[in-house]
């Protein structure tokens, strides 16, 4: 236990509207000081599992605990947690300045530190000049960056975010996204932080907490999510382009694609012979002019997408197998063959049934 921050554990939580189950049997433990990100799709549960912790909506089943105390016992003080609401819930009648500055009266923070925080504050997320307006008079996207700030001047305990940043400007979103984790590597809050956007959770999470369909399908950090994701569905969820997924068989020490060998498999690698689902990010793609290793393959380039910075190809290897690759030095056409190669280290492979990934021992 700290003075900045605490500790969060859901145990066992199920939440139903009506009848219907939204979140199912969710463990989580987040540390305190940890930032730890919420990613799923748009109706999977991550504002439902927020608001639980904020004690805003109640469980079905289960507990939420703060430092290891039941929640109802701590939420109330005002102290302890601050949120920021997808939908901003900003004080109507109040100036920008009034609704910034309301929880800090409230909790008697004298008026110079009042002042000194928020001017800080107005000036990172470019509001100082609409202090003086009220809500109704500011776009979507300053509304939301008034209610961020509403939630950076608490100094809570817990800070939660939800979609904080989905209405921001491109431009401002990153400076945003920055002057979040400034404010952590300040403050030391423990935060929870929920997004959709995978890029977002990469940039922020200490790690991530990936839902689908009220269920936890992985917690883990970036890196280990990214590398060996536990199932199709995060697979599927964090990269963009997003990772080519291949129907394999894997035969005598090779996995095959379309009856060509194409990853070597050393013969510790303990795989039944059997169908499977291999997972190979565009970046991990590997293209060559010429067929230089008897494990290429040919395919011919069917679309050229030039982002500057790299560019981005889609290559059929027949009519079932398309791939997606990202190269920044191959230059081609439309129509040109080049040769395919996937190398062991980058192969996920799914079990083709459960979806999920059989850690396989590479190299
Ligand atoms: P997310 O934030 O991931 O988009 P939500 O937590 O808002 O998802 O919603 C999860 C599911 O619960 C959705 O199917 C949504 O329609 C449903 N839901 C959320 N709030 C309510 C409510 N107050 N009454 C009934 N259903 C709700
Ligand atoms: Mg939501």
């Amino acid at each position: 236990m700290s003075d900045n921050n605490a500790t969060i554990e859901l145990k066992e939580i199920t939440k139903e509207f009506k009848s219907t189950k939204v979140i199912d049997q969710l463990n989580l433990k987040i540390a305190a000081g940890e930032f730890l990100v919420l990613l799923g799709p748009s109706g999977c549960g991550k504002s439902t599992t927020l608001r639980m912790i904020a004690g805003l909506e109640s469980v079905s089943n289960g507990e939420v605990l703060i430092d290891g105390d039941d929640l109802n016992n701590k939420a109330n003080d005002g102290h302890t947690i601050a949120m920021v609401f997808q939908d901003y819930a900003l004080y109507p009648n109040m100036t920008v300045y009034q609704n910034l500055e309301y929880a800090l009266k409230v909790h008697k923070v004298p008026k110079d530190e009042r002042s000194l925080r928020l001017e800080s504050i107005l000036e990172t997320l470019n509001l100082t000049k609409y202090k003086d307006r009220l809500p109704s008079e500011l776009s979507g996207g300053q509304k939301q960056r008034v209610a961020l700030g509403r939630g950076m001047a608490k100094k809570s305990k817990i800070f939660l975010l939800d979609e904080p940043l989905s209405n921001i400007d491109v431009q401002l979103r990153e400076k945003a996204r920055d002057e979040i984790q400034n404010l952590h590597d300040r403050n030391k809050q423990t935060i929870v932080y929920v997004t959709h956007d995978q890029l977002e959770a990469m940039a922020l999470g200490d790690r991530i907490a990936v839902m689908n369909d009220g269920i936890i399908q992985m917690v883990d950090t970036p890196d280990n999510i990214y590398k060996n994701p536990t199932n199709l569905f995060v697979a599927k969820f964090i990269g963009t382009p997003q990772i080519n997924i291949l129907d394999v068989k894997y035969q005598d020490g090779y996995l095959l694609i379309a009856n060509q060998r194409v990853v070597r498999v050393k013969q510790t690698a303990n795989i039944e012979p059997n169908d499977y689902l291999l997972g190979i990010r565009p970046e991990h793609i590997k293209l060559s002019k010429e067929s230089d290793e008897d494990l290429s393959i040919p395919a011919v380039v069917t679309k050229i997408v030039d982002y500057g910075r790299f560019t981005q190809l889609t290559l059929e290897l027949d009519e079932k197998y398309t791939i997606k690759a990202v190269t920044k030095d191959i230059n081609c056409n439309i129509g040109d063959t080049l040769y395919v190669r996937i190398e062991e280290q980058t192969s996920i492979i799914f079990d083709k049934d459960s979806q999920k990934n059989i850690y396989w021992d590479r190299v």
